[in-house]
């Protein structure tokens, strides 16, 4: 029987989506639940098993026309092993081996990534850096994520742990990062420290544009507001952006000099910020690598949103069955 069809997961912290996906591309059904109020690791798993065998039972799919399972997941992963080293902002997943959990309760091969390799992978495939050989990805959210493609393929590092250019530091003297180290690029420009920095500069100036959208409440201040500020014109709000641009640029202008890519791809939450934030991205970019990288690559936003993480951890089930 030919195997047309792969089951997709994208484990967060917020929610987790499972997907039914042919050809590593069609989406044919999709279910997202909440793992924010999820009792632990047990019931997690019993309800992945019980919507993976809902979705193919209610497509008609037999177990004997899935390729495999992929599933990303938001932390370190042994690869080869498909053992999760831990995850982030989640507790009790320390050293579990999903693959052998879920494999003998599905019936199924199963391949587990990092979720954030799983949106490159997908964004390579089929999305901003299709047509490229050597592509990087990064991810503007709570946590800054990347990935690597490079002569073709994610690479993965030498234990699997490859891809953090959230965790470039970009500061000496930077303040303590979550990961151990000092200054990283995620301590400057994570939702929380963007935030942050924006209640900082709004002291002292009651008729700032953000604190308006924020209906006068620094408790209200996201992301998205600072967003909406800029697109109203907010200096303030703009000048956020560019300093948050100066930052990814710097980390980026090393990478650029180490890879030399064709491409960068940016997505998650803020890189909804728009041209603002790009142009000074590209801007430091231009600045502070070496001239031959960086005229060649192209720093672009990503295509596939939400969808990503499942498209990737399609492919990845179907490369590797
Ligand atoms: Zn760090």
């Amino acid at each position: 029987m030919q195997k047309r069809y792969t089951v997709a997961i994208d484990l967060g912290g917020t929610n987790a989506k499972i997907a039914l996906i042919k050809d590593e591309k069609e989406i044919l059904s999709k279910e997202v639940f909440s793992t924010k109020d999820y009792q632990g690791r047990e019931v997690l798993i019993k309800q992945i098993t019980e919507s993976v065998n809902s979705l193919l039972k209610d497509k008609k799919v037999k177990k004997t026309q899935v390729k495999a399972l992929g599933i990303g997941v938001p932390g370190p992963v042994d690869f080869e092993k498909g053992v999760i080293y831990q995850l982030t902002n989640v507790k009790g997943w320390r050293d579990v081996p999903l693959k052998r959990i879920l494999s003998g309760k599905l019936k199924l091969k199963v391949y587990i990534d990092n979720d954030v390799n799983l949106i490159a992978l997908g964004e390579y495939k089929h999305g901003a850096g299709k047509g490229t050989k050597n592509m990087i990805c990064l991810t503007l959210g709570t946590g800054v994520g990347g990935g690597l493609i490079l002569d073709g393929r994610l690479y993965r590092g030498s234990n699997f742990t490859a891809g953090e250019v959230g965790h470039i530091p970009v500061n000496l003297q930077g303040p303590k990062c979550n990961c151990g180290g000092r200054g990283c690029l995620e301590r400057y420009v994570g939702n929380y420290y963007l935030v942050e920095r924006a209640k900082e500069l709004i002291k002292g100036k009651p008729n700032s544009e953000i604190l308006k959208l924020a209906g006068g409440r620094l408790s209200k201040i996201s992301p998205e507001i600072i967003d909406r500020a800029s697109k109203a014109g907010d200096k303030l709000a703009l000048g956020i952006w560019q300093e948050t641009g100066r930052y990814i640029g710097v980390a980026l202008a090393g990478l650029v000099n180490v890879f030399n890519p064709e491409r960068i791809v940016i997505g998650g939450g803020v890189a909804l910020a728009g041209e603002v934030l790009f142009a000074s991205i590209r801007k430091t970019v231009s600045l502070r690598a070496m001239e031959a990288p960086a005229r060649k690559v192209k720093i672009v936003p990503a295509k596939l949103g939400d969808e990503a993480g499942l498209l990737g951890a399609s492919i990845l089930a179907a490369e590797n069955s």
